[in-house]
Protein backbone atom coordinates (compact mmCIF):
# COMPACT_ATOMS: atom_id res chain seq x y z
CA UNK A 1 0.00 0.00 0.00
CA UNK A 2 3.28 2.54 0.72
CA UNK A 3 3.15 2.48 -3.35
CA UNK A 4 -0.47 4.35 -3.45
CA UNK A 5 1.22 6.47 -0.91
CA UNK A 6 4.20 7.45 -2.72
CA UNK A 7 2.39 8.16 -5.86
CA UNK A 8 -0.40 10.08 -3.72
CA UNK A 9 2.88 12.42 -2.62
CA UNK A 10 3.88 12.75 -6.04
CA UNK A 11 0.64 14.06 -7.23
CA UNK A 12 0.71 16.42 -4.77
CA UNK A 13 4.60 17.25 -5.17
CA UNK A 14 4.06 17.78 -9.18
CA UNK A 15 0.23 18.37 -9.87
CA UNK A 16 -1.81 21.35 -8.71
CA UNK A 17 -5.74 21.69 -8.90
CA UNK A 18 -8.11 20.55 -10.31
CA UNK A 19 -5.93 18.01 -12.01
CA UNK A 20 -4.75 17.04 -8.43
CA UNK A 21 -7.47 16.36 -7.82
CA UNK A 22 -8.97 13.99 -10.48
CA UNK A 23 -5.78 12.65 -10.02
CA UNK A 24 -5.97 12.01 -5.88
CA UNK A 25 -9.75 10.97 -6.40
CA UNK A 26 -9.09 8.42 -8.83
CA UNK A 27 -6.49 6.96 -6.77
CA UNK A 28 -8.31 6.77 -3.84
CA UNK A 29 -10.71 4.77 -5.97
CA UNK A 30 -8.38 2.58 -7.15
CA UNK A 31 -6.90 1.79 -3.97
CA UNK A 32 -10.64 0.94 -2.62
CA UNK A 33 -11.00 -1.46 -5.26
CA UNK A 34 -7.47 -3.19 -4.52
CA UNK A 35 -8.34 -3.07 -0.79
CA UNK A 36 -11.36 -4.97 -1.53
CA UNK A 37 -10.21 -7.48 -3.76
CA UNK A 38 -7.46 -8.59 -0.95
CA UNK A 39 -10.19 -8.79 1.22
CA UNK A 40 -12.14 -11.34 -0.94
CA UNK A 41 -9.30 -13.02 -1.67
CA UNK A 42 -8.28 -13.38 1.60
CA UNK A 43 -11.52 -14.16 2.53
CA UNK A 44 -11.16 -17.03 -0.21
CA UNK A 45 -8.27 -18.15 1.21
CA UNK A 46 -9.57 -18.73 4.79
CA UNK A 47 -12.17 -20.68 3.15
CA UNK A 48 -9.95 -22.68 1.06
CA UNK A 49 -8.01 -23.57 4.10
CA UNK A 50 -11.16 -24.53 6.10
CA UNK A 51 -11.94 -27.24 3.46
CA UNK A 52 -9.07 -28.54 3.58
CA UNK A 53 -9.46 -28.76 7.01
CA UNK A 54 -12.63 -30.18 6.89
CA UNK A 55 -11.44 -32.53 4.50
CA UNK A 56 -9.14 -33.73 6.19
CA UNK A 57 -10.69 -34.34 9.48
CA UNK A 58 -13.49 -36.30 7.09
CA UNK A 59 -10.59 -38.52 6.17
CA UNK A 60 -9.83 -38.87 9.45
CA UNK A 61 -13.31 -39.84 10.51
CA UNK A 62 -13.50 -42.43 7.40
CA UNK A 63 -10.71 -44.09 8.23
CA UNK A 64 -11.64 -44.78 11.91
CA UNK A 65 -15.14 -45.77 10.81
CA UNK A 66 -13.90 -47.97 8.47
CA UNK A 67 -10.86 -49.38 10.80
CA UNK A 68 -14.23 -49.79 13.38
CA UNK A 69 -16.40 -51.51 10.61
CA UNK A 70 -13.57 -54.17 10.13
CA UNK A 71 -12.79 -54.86 13.81
CA UNK A 72 -16.80 -55.68 13.76
CA UNK A 73 -16.34 -57.89 10.72
CA UNK A 74 -13.59 -59.84 13.11
CA UNK A 75 -15.60 -59.41 16.38
CA UNK A 76 -19.10 -60.37 15.41
CA UNK A 77 -19.72 -63.70 15.96
CA UNK A 78 -21.20 -66.14 13.33
CA UNK A 79 -25.02 -66.51 14.42
CA UNK A 80 -26.43 -68.87 12.20
CA UNK A 81 -29.80 -68.92 13.93
CA UNK A 82 -30.41 -65.14 12.70
CA UNK A 83 -31.12 -66.74 9.07
CA UNK A 84 -31.35 -70.30 9.57
CA UNK A 85 -34.31 -72.50 11.97
CA UNK A 86 -32.29 -76.05 12.85
CA UNK A 87 -34.92 -78.97 12.21
CA UNK A 88 -33.60 -81.38 14.97
CA UNK A 89 -35.39 -84.34 13.86
CA UNK A 90 -33.42 -84.18 10.58
CA UNK A 91 -30.42 -82.16 11.30
CA UNK A 92 -29.94 -79.71 8.85
CA UNK A 93 -30.98 -75.75 8.62
CA UNK A 94 -33.71 -74.56 6.89
CA UNK A 95 -32.96 -70.94 5.81
CA UNK A 96 -35.62 -68.78 6.88
CA UNK A 97 -36.21 -66.10 4.02
CA UNK A 98 -36.14 -68.98 1.12
CA UNK A 99 -37.15 -72.16 2.92
CA UNK A 100 -33.96 -73.85 1.38
CA UNK A 101 -32.80 -77.07 3.55
CA UNK A 102 -29.20 -76.55 3.76
CA UNK A 103 -26.57 -78.91 4.99
CA UNK A 104 -24.96 -78.22 8.96
CA UNK A 105 -22.00 -79.48 8.17
CA UNK A 106 -21.42 -77.03 5.86
CA UNK A 107 -22.96 -74.21 7.56
CA UNK A 108 -21.12 -74.07 10.82
CA UNK A 109 -17.42 -72.79 10.91
CA UNK A 110 -14.99 -73.31 9.30
CA UNK A 111 -16.80 -74.30 6.21
CA UNK A 112 -19.86 -71.87 6.44
CA UNK A 113 -21.02 -72.50 3.08
CA UNK A 114 -24.47 -72.27 2.37
CA UNK A 115 -24.66 -75.74 0.91
CA UNK A 116 -28.81 -76.70 -0.61
CA UNK A 117 -29.69 -80.34 -0.14
CA UNK A 118 -31.40 -82.49 -2.37
CA UNK A 119 -33.01 -85.67 -2.80
CA UNK A 120 -31.45 -88.81 -3.23
CA UNK A 121 -31.59 -92.68 -2.33
CA UNK A 122 -29.84 -93.39 0.56
CA UNK A 123 -29.40 -96.33 3.09
CA UNK A 124 -31.97 -95.98 6.35
CA UNK A 125 -31.06 -97.52 9.74
CA UNK A 126 -31.99 -100.78 8.79
CA UNK A 127 -30.04 -100.90 5.74
CA UNK A 128 -32.87 -100.62 3.54
CA UNK A 129 -32.46 -97.78 0.50
CA UNK A 130 -34.25 -94.87 1.65
CA UNK A 131 -35.21 -91.40 0.31
CA UNK A 132 -32.80 -88.60 2.12
CA UNK A 133 -31.40 -85.19 1.78
CA UNK A 134 -28.10 -84.99 0.80
CA UNK A 135 -25.64 -82.24 0.54
CA UNK A 136 -24.15 -81.76 -2.99
CA UNK A 137 -21.17 -79.97 -1.13
CA UNK A 138 -20.06 -82.92 1.33
CA UNK A 139 -22.29 -85.79 0.58
CA UNK A 140 -23.27 -85.98 3.88
CA UNK A 141 -27.49 -87.97 4.33
CA UNK A 142 -29.99 -86.16 6.02
CA UNK A 143 -33.16 -88.09 7.11
CA UNK A 144 -35.98 -87.24 5.09
CA UNK A 145 -38.37 -85.72 7.58
CA UNK A 146 -40.13 -82.58 7.98
ZN1 LIG B 1 -22.42 -80.53 3.47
Amino acid sequence: MDQFQRLDELILENTSPPVQVILRNQLHLTREQIEAYQEASNKQDATLARQAERIEEFLEENKKLVGRQSQDAVGTPFRVSDDYEFITESGFWIERKSGLRVCASCLLPPAKITSPLFEAVGLGLDGEPEVVWRCGHCGTDYFHKA
